[in-house]
């Protein structure tokens, strides 16, 4: 039987900050991947590798990329996202449920975990495209997510794993850890299949970093309700919530948010799970700047409730309870240029016509009357007194309509117009395992489990209903980070 001091299981980001972690903390560690090095990388591979953290001003933002020019900042307005912003959107998103305990770390570790990052060889750039609109020659940042990994999640992944290796970290690929090792007081290993052979590794500490339970339709329907095993999947086809249940297995407490999710408007016909060829670009996020409606023809929500880092996380769930699983985002000549590079993909579900009564027709499952009568009482709400500014949350809403739109409702009259269709896609899981601030999962009693940590997605308490953009990859550093350092120390 092989033995290390700490087994890490995943190879996502999570899992890799623990890893770093652990290693620099003297243990002899090994990553546990279930999934072929073809797949790797989890979620954390499918992301655009926006990492939202708390910084002062310019001269944080250049200790964590010190490549950026004098010029980019000159054109750039990179504003403030501090600690409090961060806790208000934290408490504002999940309606004040966040565990305080956690989220007081998530917040407050954010800027020194992404210097950690930096140190250990990761880079980081300023995510203009999707972060950013310019006005009057300047970029301006805004939503409080304004840096990405350089390559996304792909590059994002492919550093962590060299950066690893480079360390010494074994990473076992198509090696999928089943249940823990407990020998009735505390985690002793892991028992394994790789190759269609089952043994066990030894370890005197195991983070559990292996993802929600997000890409298994029968515990999606169990706990997040009927209907979501109609959901697409985002991203990996891994995340099973092997972790999740390895850890209940043993008697750890189940925390947070189990019947929630973070779930997006994705495209209708997207596959089943994520395509690594494709990433993120099967979501549509510019929908602040059209309306939605229904097969009914209707708008059901406040496309412009707030900026898309804030609601497009939740309005997933609301796409996938309107009649028939879906909606058309509907955009006019007047926004196109603003729309997101995830619109111009090819394999994407989309119809355009030069009237309204023409797209009318051509929107597969609607009601072509009753949205040509929405489409009009829209536009007679649209307060167009009030200038339009896509920067600013700028108050350009309607006037008495059952479903309001808040900020940038812009008439629908300017064609050709353009249509997407979209569905429900999941990206994880919200309900996990406890932790405490040691990233030490805790059995019902709430007493820690000798030598169980863990981090990333399948930690429960963060995210209640919302999560704010970005968020994702910084709580899989935080607390991953977290986890290795616990794991080693537990195990010297
Ligand atoms: C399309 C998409 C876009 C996203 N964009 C962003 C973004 O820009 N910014 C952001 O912050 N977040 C984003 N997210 C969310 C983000 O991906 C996750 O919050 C984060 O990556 C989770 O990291 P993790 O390490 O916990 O999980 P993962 O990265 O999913 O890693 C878990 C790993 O565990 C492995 N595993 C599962 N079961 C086992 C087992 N039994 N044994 C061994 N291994 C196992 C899986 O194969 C997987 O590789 C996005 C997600 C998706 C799907």
């Amino acid at each position: 039987m092989s033995s290390y001091d700490v087994v890490v299981v995943g190879a996502g980001n999570a899992a890799f900050c623990a890893a770093l972690a652990a290693q620099e903390n003297g243990a002899r560690v090994v990553v546990l991947e279930r999934a072929p090095e073809s797949e790797n990388g989890g979620n954390s591979r499918f992301t655009a590798g926006a990492i939202r953290f708390a910084y002062r001003g310019v001269d944080d933002l250049r200790q964590i990329m010190p490549d950026l020019t004098e010029e980019e900042i000159a054109r750039t307005d990179f504003g403030t996202y501090t600690e409090d912003q961060f806790f208000d959107d934290m408490f504002r998103v999940t309606r004040y449920r966040t565990d305080p305990t956690l989220c007081e770390l998530l917040v407050r570790r954010s800027f020194e975990t992404m210097k950690w990052l930096r140190a250990k060889g990761v880079r980081f750039q300023p995510i203009y495209g999707r972060q950013a609109f310019k006005v009057d020659g300047k970029f301006k940042f805004w939503g409080g997510l304004t840096v990405e990994a350089w390559g996304g999640g792909p590059g994002l992944v492919d550093s962590e794993t060299a950066i690893a290796r480079s360390r010494g970290i074994d990473i076992l690929y198509g090696c999928r850890a089943l249940e823990l090792l407990h020998d009735g007081v505390g985690v002793r290993g892991v028992k394994v299949r790789q190759d269609g052979r089952i043994f066990d590794i030894a370890a005197k500490a195991v983070v559990l970093a292996c993802g929600g339970f997000e890409s298994d339709p029968e515990w999606r329907t169990r706990y997040l309700g009927p209907g979501w095993e109609l959901a697409r999947v985002r991203g990996t086809r891994f995340n099973t919530g092997d972790g999740i249940r390895m850890a209940l297995d043993i008697g750890a407490a189940a925390y947070g948010n189990w019947s929630g999710c973070h779930a997006v408007g994705w495209d209708y016909n997207a596959p089943e799970f994520g395509d690594l060829a494709v990433g993120d670009g099967f979501q549509k996020h510019s929908y602040p700047f059209g309306i939605m409606v229904n097969a009914n023809g209707r708008r059901f929500v406040d496309e412009g409730a707030d900026f898309r880092n804030y609601t497009y996380a939740k309005y997933g769930r609301v796409i996938l309870e309107q009649p028939g699983n879906f909606a058309w985002q509907i955009f006019d000549q007047k926004v196109v240029h603003l729309l997101r590079d995830e619109y111009r993909i090819k394999e994407v579900t989309k119809v355009s016509a030069d009237t309204l009564e023409d797209l009318a027709t051509r929107l597969e499952g609607v009601d072509a009357a009753a949205f040509l009568e929405e489409v009009r009482s829209y536009n007679e709400a649209v307060m167009t007194d009030v200038p339009f500014n896509p920067n600013v949350k700028d108050g350009r809403g309607t006037r008495n309509l059952a479903v309001p739109k808040t900020n940038w409702a812009n008439t629908i009259d300017q064609g050709p117009f353009l249509a997407f269709q979209v569905g429900c896609g999941i990206t994880f899981t919200f309900g996990g395992v406890r932790i405490t601030e040691d990233a030490q999962v805790v059995d019902k009693d709430l007493a820690p489990i000798p030598g169980l940590f863990a981090a990333g997605e399948m930690v429960g308490g963060l995210f209640y209903f919302n999560y704010p953009g970005g968020t994702g990859l910084m709580s899989g550093s935080v607390f991953g980070r977290i986890a290795g350092t616990s794991a080693a120390r537990a195990a010297a």
